[in-house]
């Protein structure tokens, strides 16, 4: 698709631009996960160098605060000297070891004791990882086939999760990726986001088949769409009443949003839990977890299989057992309050230059949506004018804000975003909201 851009660069990106040329000629797109190539928005990706606290170093030279925190993992910042302590101290003792090690029993206890629901945890790579084991488990665990998901929702490239058709209807999933076969995807039903109905109708229309319901805890991966008051829960009693587990996936929202994630906001107790990128510190740290009678079905314990050479791997739980050790009430102060502001600074902003918009928010994500209407689904995400996030988004990254390249993601902020990163957000905003206001379709 092509993207027309509605604003000029103030500058060029030589650096950044010639490394994308090497990068597409030797990895598919030039990038190593789709939304770093800035199709969605046109332009040159920009290669970044080097991080420190709320700030990002491009290639050429060029520092810009980041709003992305590598898309929700650096909640303290870049380089917070402790995290890279105890990466530098793990990492002098050796890279993996392919046995158990004690940087894994401190995560996982970390973990435990702060999500009352997580009884037990496996430790994985990503966040895919996490999911697709979850689903497995639960199926192994119900004797059932079938997995409720909601359009918009992302659960990592799972492929019986790459299926997000259906448009306000109950239907059956077709994979929406070539190579994820019907097979693959035939056993995922679609429903519309914060829609009981459908999922109460599903429940009737599959009688003892389905094994269970996976969510984001607040999705993000629409732009941050929460759930309507009772949604979760509704879910939840849903699933205790068919048989079905209730699964929560709180890759993106866990440790990020409090203490304990969504679960900390809305209390709803979920059968398992997803987890990664704040848990991992910057590094590939994932988990699944949940009640323990459902845990134990997995290997060796259990028949489930699942399994990873660098699971629990010695230097990502280093990193990410210290980052969570800093995670104290006051740093999500810290970090929902850079959040609210930060949105306040947008709406005014846009607010001036009379541009139709919207800022919904879980916790401390947020996205800006380009409507006034409310989004409370996928298909009112995909209403908003995101030509009007493109121009915006050129203008704040000329004017080094780096925001997420896509009007459907959430926005994140850390700890370290302070004063200063704040007035720099606050002085690039009047130009972008301006850019935004005359950008035409
Ligand atoms: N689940 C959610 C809610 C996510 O936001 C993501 C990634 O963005 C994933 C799962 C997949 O995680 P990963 O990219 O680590 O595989």
């Amino acid at each position: 698709m092509q993207v027309r851009i509605t604003v000029s660069f103030p500058y060029e990106a030589p650096v950044s631009q010639s490394l994308f040329d090497r990068a597409s000629a030797v990895t598919p797109g030039g990038v190593n996960s789709p939304v770093r190539a800035f199709r969605a928005v046109g332009g040159t990706p920009r290669f970044m160098v080097s991080g420190a606290g709320p700030y990002l170093t491009d290639a050429d030279g060029r520092e810009y605060v980041d709003l992305v925190c590598s898309w929700g993992p650096m909640i303290l910042g870049h380089s917070h000297p402790e995290v890279i302590a105890a990466v530098q101290d793990a990492v002098a003792r050796g890279t993996s070891f392919g046995t158990p090690g004690a940087g894994e029993v401190e995560l996982a206890e970390e973990i435990v004791a702060r999500i009352e629901p997580v009884e037990q945890v496996r430790l994985v790579s990503s966040g895919t990882e996490a999911t697709m084991s979850a689903i497995r488990l639960a199926r192994g665990f119900t004797g059932r086939p079938k997995v409720i998901k909601f359009a918009g929702c992302y659960h990592g490239h799972v492929d019986a999760l790459l299926a997000a058709a259906g448009s306000g209807v109950a239907t059956f999933g077709l994979p929406d990726t070539p190579g994820v076969t019907g097979a693959q995807a035939g056993d995922t039903i679609v429903l519309p986001y914060n829609d009981l109905d459908a999922v109460r109708a599903a429940f009737a229309a599959h009688p003892g088949e389905i094994a269970c319901v996976i969510t984001e805890a607040a999705p993000g991966n629409m732009g941050v769409v929460p759930p309507l008051p009772g949604f979760n829960q509704g879910l939840k009693d849903l699933c205790a009443s068919h048989g079905a587990l209730y699964i929560s996936d709180e890759v993106m929202t866990g440790f990020r949003v409090s203490k304990a994630g969504w679960y900390g906001i809305d209390g709803v107790r979920p059968d398992l839990m997803t987890f990664g990128k704040v848990m991992g510190g910057g590094f590939p740290a994932a988990a699944f977890g949940g009640r323990a009678d459902v845990m134990a079905h997995l290997a060796p314990a259990g028949p489930v299989y699942q399994a990873g050479t660098l699971s629990g791997n010695p230097i990502a739980t280093a990193a990410g057992v210290a980052q969570l050790r800093l995670l104290d009430d006051a740093a999500y102060e810290k970090v929902d309050a850079v959040s609210a502001e930060v949105r306040g600074l947008v709406t005014a902003a846009l607010a001036k230059e009379g541009v139709a918009h919207r800022v919904q928010a879980a916790g401390n994500m947020f996205t800006v949506f380009f409507t006034d209407a409310e989004v409370t689904d996928y298909d009112a995400a995909k209403a908003q004018d995101s030509f009007r996030f493109t121009a915006f988004f050129h203008s704040m990254l000329s004017q080094g804000v780096y925001l997420p390249p896509s009007a459907f993601e959430s926005w994140f902020v850390s700890t370290a975003h302070d004063t200063a990163a704040v007035e720099r957000i606050a002085a690039a905003l009047p130009a972008a909201a301006r850019a935004a206001a005359e950008a035409t379709a």
